[in-house]
């Protein structure tokens, strides 16, 4: 049996081809897979459960058929933390909080989005409290639809603005930070999304292997994490 992790798929009616790609992905999953975990980012943006969702009618409805068969978990991410639990269960997904510890294979298995990891972007993390905050959620859903639309639409530039100037260190991992959350919670892997940089890194934590797994976006290429009892492996799945 085997478990998959994905993050970053930025689901988006912009962009057809990812959708297809991930609905084929939910349709022709193999009969070994007993779990799938989204790690944030599911979608490009969220406004709140009345967004309009357009073009994921079809990826909600199927994954909630496919619930009924295998786990289908999902960690919020910096795009679609207004995503409720309430809307995850009706469809067919489990909420998890940000960090998770899971147990699989005779491992302990930490799983985050990625962002709190990126403490040197303090500019981001002040935004990430305050957006966070129960508060600032509350008055955000006071709004009307197309307000907040109009809003969410205006953070994604600004966010792309910033990205674009920002250095690439400051937006990647703290290193110590890593180290310390690995000890915190004493575990065998991290897996987590988010600075989409895929890779499976190996760090000495008190004279122990840990693996940092980073599971990749979905633009280019669709990057699929596939655990088992045997193997740790990084699928790298061209689209259409
Ligand atoms: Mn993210």
């Amino acid at each position: 049996m085997s478990t998959l992790f994905i993050s970053d798929l930025h689901l988006d009616s912009k962009r057809p081809n990812v959708i297809n790609f991930f609905i084929n992905f939910l349709n022709n999953l193999s009969h070994d897979i007993k779990a799938i975990y989204i790690l944030g980012d599911f979608v490009e943006y969220w406004v709140g459960d009345d967004d309009p969702a357009v073009g994921l009618q079809e990826v909600f409805k199927l994954i909630k058929k496919i619930s009924k068969k295998i786990d289908i978990y999902f960690m919020h991410g910096n795009r679609d933390f207004m995503i409720s639990k309430k809307y995850c269960e009706e469809n067919g997904m489990k909420l998890l909080d940000d960090p998770t510890i899971i147990n699989l294979y005779n491992r302990k298995i930490l799983l985050m989005h990625g962002d709190t990891l990126c403490i040197d972007d303090k500019e981001y993390q002040k935004f990430r409290h305050m957006v966070r905050s129960e508060e600032w959620q509350k008055e955000m859903l006071k709004k009307s639809l197309s307000e907040r639309l109009l809003l969410a639409k205006n953070l994604r530039e600004k966010s792309k603005n910033e990205t674009d100037n920002k250095d690439e260190f400051i937006m990647d991992v703290n290193s110590e930070e890593v180290k310390k959350i690995i000890l915190k919670y004493n575990v065998d892997i991290l897996i987590h999304g988010h600075t989409h940089r895929p890779n499976i890194h190996k760090i000495l934590c008190n004279g122990k292997e840990v693996k940092r797994i980073v599971l990749g976006d979905w633009y280019d290429k669709c990057y699929v994490l596939e655990l088992n009892q045997d193997k740790v492996s990084i699928r790298k799945n061209n689209l259409s």
